[in-house]
């Protein structure tokens, strides 16, 4: 044998991570008790306990106590109790609560490290060097924000008492993702990990209490779904804040809709991975081990998707099966394991179930040949290839160390397939033409976009999906955003619109029968029911007639509003003079529109020219931050940039209030057009005659068709229509509450984001109604990872 044959064959000895550290935790703790309630250890109220095992043997770890909603209400209380005071300390107290906090974790970043292994299953390599070190950054970065607070976040406070509720693949970092920017706000929070792994959050309260967090600042209380539903629907807690399963995801959103509960969601992933034919194949290999046999596969932006580029596929899967060879699947306490066990039994059943599908659609299944571990949830790694878009390893979230190969032949036929998915979470694009791979990325539907790298996080840099995948963003200053609330300039409480049409006296007059119909692409049309609305003035004399907007409207203004390219591929210097010149035009008829005014709403002759200059400024002022709220740089502790792009929402629906009727139209339309949303609105159902005197101003402003569209009609039923049609991507409503919170249970289909004024409307006049506290509605934030270096 030479050298190089003895190189090769030589195997790997075992190296085991030390464990008596964490058994002598066990031994020493009471799980009975386990429930972190106002700085208190307790038993559930019901006496229940739920089991966590060892994924790795099926060994029973610890009975654990399983809250019921008592014990939430008791958590709830306590949060409560402690958030007066710790809201109103200062931005250094807590910082300096959240340093001690991080500082303690690295004291004892091993214990946690052995503990998450032990209790998830994934590898100590991945916990040790990557789960708990980017926790610990978590709340060290999170220290700084505490103190940023008034200087970043003018007008701005904690929400208040935060529900958070976290899955089980990531244990400790989700819960450091929830923990550190909701105490940097000033929230006191109760947190439920998931019933697979519930023991590092346990030794997080440990490290609290000996951190001197204050009591009732941090409560954490173990359990599951019904703990987690009384979270939600517990009507002391003001946010929600959840990582899980799109599922969950939208019974959550159902059900918190008209709450007027903050809500973030992070969900699950489909993410695609895109190798170009110039990618440097051994690095995109590397990269696709990290992307999706990283922690077996269980990560919510797993690249579980192999796009690649035709000319390079077979090279490509050659080397990724030599690679798959050399995975060592074993003890996820040995330090040369690369793939543990799957958390739980249930999940292994559920991968191989999804595996047999895809094989049964046509997917070819290859694993290497390799033997797995006696006893423990263990699964090989596994490439499907031959598979066609619509097969369900292409389509289902597998969670699992499952890699679905596609082919594309060039680059628009690559986003497509990446687009191909119902999910937006993340995605990884590799090219050695950097060009190329910034030309992808903002045209990918996803949250996060990683060049020539793969699951690269930080806590300054935001992270969240578009789609299904949730809506919210965690770490960095757009995290910090989900945790605060700024004091809106509140308007009169919304009534229902009454639905039949009042007899409106006809007014005397010889002026040419103008009928206002919809405008849709571009163009003025008719309803297509052909039904009429009278709209009266002040008097009750009748002013005119709108067109009696229905569903079909509607589709056909989602249809333009989806078809107009032009819009959000402006550049925003185009969009900016596009305003401009709609500000311009609109003054050209100031006083035509204050009469208007005058008319239907009775306003006298100097709220009515106001409110027009207003509607002026407003244009004015958008169109100027049209090219101004831009996204940033970050430069995280890693050889990359961060490039957090403000991307438009896409297309939104927007109902606008009866107040103001002018000026809350065009408070809400221009800044989702300045950022390069397409826009359907649906004016105030009682003075629609102001918006449909716009078409004219529209029409001659060089705006491109369906940027802009707009149905008249009965607000609440459009809103409905608006909110259950999965090709609106934003909705605004200033309408009733009634309406708005259906409309919000409505939206779970996409899971469109939804703001909503709960049935109150907001001074339109007043500064906090304009500026970025609008904009910041009518972008997603998207993070392009550009790593550097040789
Ligand atoms: P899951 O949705 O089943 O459970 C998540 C949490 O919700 C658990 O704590 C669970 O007890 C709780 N829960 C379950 N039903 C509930 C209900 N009706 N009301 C309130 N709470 C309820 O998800 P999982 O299986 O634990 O985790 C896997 C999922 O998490 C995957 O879809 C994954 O993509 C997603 N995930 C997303 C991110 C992200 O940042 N986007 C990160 C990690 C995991």
């Amino acid at each position: 044998m030479n050298i190089l044959e003895r190189y090769h064959a030589m195997e790997y000895g075992p190296a085991p991570e030390a464990r008596n550290e964490a058994d002598a935790w066990f031994a020493a703790r009471d799980f009975g008790k386990a429930l972190f309630i106002g700085g208190d250890w307790k038993a559930a109220s019901g006496g229940k306990t739920f089991d966590t095992s060892e994924p790795s043997s099926g060994k029973l770890l610890a009975k654990v106590s399983d809250a019921n909603a008592a014990d939430i209400d008791a958590a709830v209380s306590a949060a409560a109790k402690a958030l007066p005071k710790w809201s109103a300390s200062t931005g250094y107290q807590r910082a300096k609560a959240l340093y001690a906090i991080g500082r303690a974790m690295q004291r004892h970043q091993r214990l946690f490290a052995v503990l998450e292994t032990i209790d998830n299953g994934k590898p100590i390599r991945e916990s040790r060097d990557i789960d708990v070190p980017l926790a610990i950054r978590h709340f060290i970065h999170h220290a700084g924000w505490a103190q940023a607070l008034d200087r970043d976040f003018p007008g701005h406070k904690g929400v208040g008492v935060v529900g958070q509720i976290i899955p089980w693949n990531f244990p400790l970092l989700m819960l450091a993702w929830k923990i550190a920017p909701a105490l940097a706000a000033g929230c006191t929070v109760v947190l439920k990990p998931a019933e697979f792994t519930p023991l590092t959050a346990i030794l997080f309260a440990e490290i609290c209490e000996r951190a001197g967090v204050p009591k009732g600042v941090v409560n954490i209380v173990q359990g599951g779904p019904e703990a987690g539903a009384a979270i939600v629907n517990h009507p002391g807690i003001q946010k929600i804040a959840f990582t899980g399963s799109s599922e969950v995801g939208k019974i959550i959103r159902k059900a918190t809709a008209g709450s007027g509960k903050k809500l973030s969601l992070e969900l699950g992933g489909k993410s695609a991975f895109i190798v170009f034919e110039d990618a440097d194949l051994d690095s995109a290999v590397e990269g696709l081990v990290d992307g999706i046999w990283f922690n077996q596969g269980q990560v919510c932006c797993a690249g579980s998707r192999l796009l690649v580029q035709e000319g390079i596929a077979d090279a490509l899967i050659a080397k990724v099966k030599v690679r798959m060879s050399r995975l060592r699947v074993g003890s996820p306490l040995d330090k040369n394991t690369d793939i543990g066990p799957l958390v739980d039994l249930t999940q292994l059943d559920r991968v191989k179930g999804l595996i047999a599908e895809g094989a049964r659609q046509g997917a070819v299944c290859w694993q290497p040949d390799a033997t797995l571990p006696s006893s423990g949830y263990y699964h090989l790694p596994t490439l499907a290839t031959g598979v066609s878009p619509a097969n369900i390893l292409a389509q289902e979230e597998v969670f699992g160390p499952v890699l679905a190969t596609m082919t594309f032949r060039n680059t628009e036929e690559a986003i497509e397939l990446a687009n191909n998915t119902r999910y937006g979470l993340a995605a990884s694009v590799w090219s050695e033409n950097v060009n190329l791979a910034l030309h992808v990325a903002p045209q990918l539907k996803a949250g996060v976009v990683w060049i020539n790298g793969t699951n690269m996080f930080d806590a300054a840099c935001g992270f969240g999906g578009y789609r299904e995948s949730g809506f919210g963003r965690e770490g960095g200053r757009e995290g910090m955003f989900e945790y605060l609330a700024a004091k809106l300039p509140l308007g009169p409480v919304i009534k229902p619109a009454t639905s039949s049409a009042q007899p409106v006296e006809q007014a005397g007059g010889v002026a040419i029968d103008r009928t206002a119909k919809l405008f849709i692409g571009g163009k003025q049309v008719r309803p297509d029911g052909n039904y009429s609305i009278a709209v009266a003035t002040a008097k009750g004399k009748l002013a005119g007639e709108v067109g009696l907007g229905s569903r079909k409207d509607i589709r056909d203004a989602v249809s333009a509003a989806r078809a107009c390219k032009s819009w959000p591929e402006a550049t925003a210097y185009n969009r900016s003079q596009v305003l401009y010149y709609l500000a311009e035009n609109l003054s050209g008829r100031a006083s035509e529109f204050a009469a208007r005014l005058t008319e239907l709403t009775g306003a006298n002759a100097k709220a009515a020219r106001d409110e027009v200059e207003l509607s002026i400024e407003r244009l004015f002022l958008y169109a100027g931050l049209a090219d101004k709220f831009e996204g940033r740089v970050h430069q995280p502790p890693a050889r990359a940039v961060t490039l957090a792009l403000h991307e438009p929402v896409g297309v939104v629906g927007i109902v606008a209030p009866d107040n103001q009727p002018l000026l809350g139209f065009v408070s809400l339309v221009a800044p989702a057009l300045a950022m390069g949303n397409t826009v359907i609105a649906v004016p105030s159902e009682r003075y629609p005659l102001l918006a449909t005197d716009l078409y004219q101003v529209i029409e001659y402003s060089d705006v491109p068709a369906g940027a802009i569209n707009i149905v008249t009609g009965r607000s609440a039923e459009l809103a409905g229509v608006l909110a259950k049609h999965d090709d609106v991507d934003g909705l605004w409503l200033f309408t009733d509450a009634e309406t708005c919170a259906k409309a919000e249970a409505d939206s779970i289909g996409n899971l469109k984001r939804v703001w909503s004024g709960n049935g109150r409307s907001l001074d339109w006049a007043s500064e906090e109604a304009a500026g970025d506290a609008l904009l910041r509605r009518a972008i997603e934030v998207k993070n392009v990872w550009v790593p550097y270096g040789d």
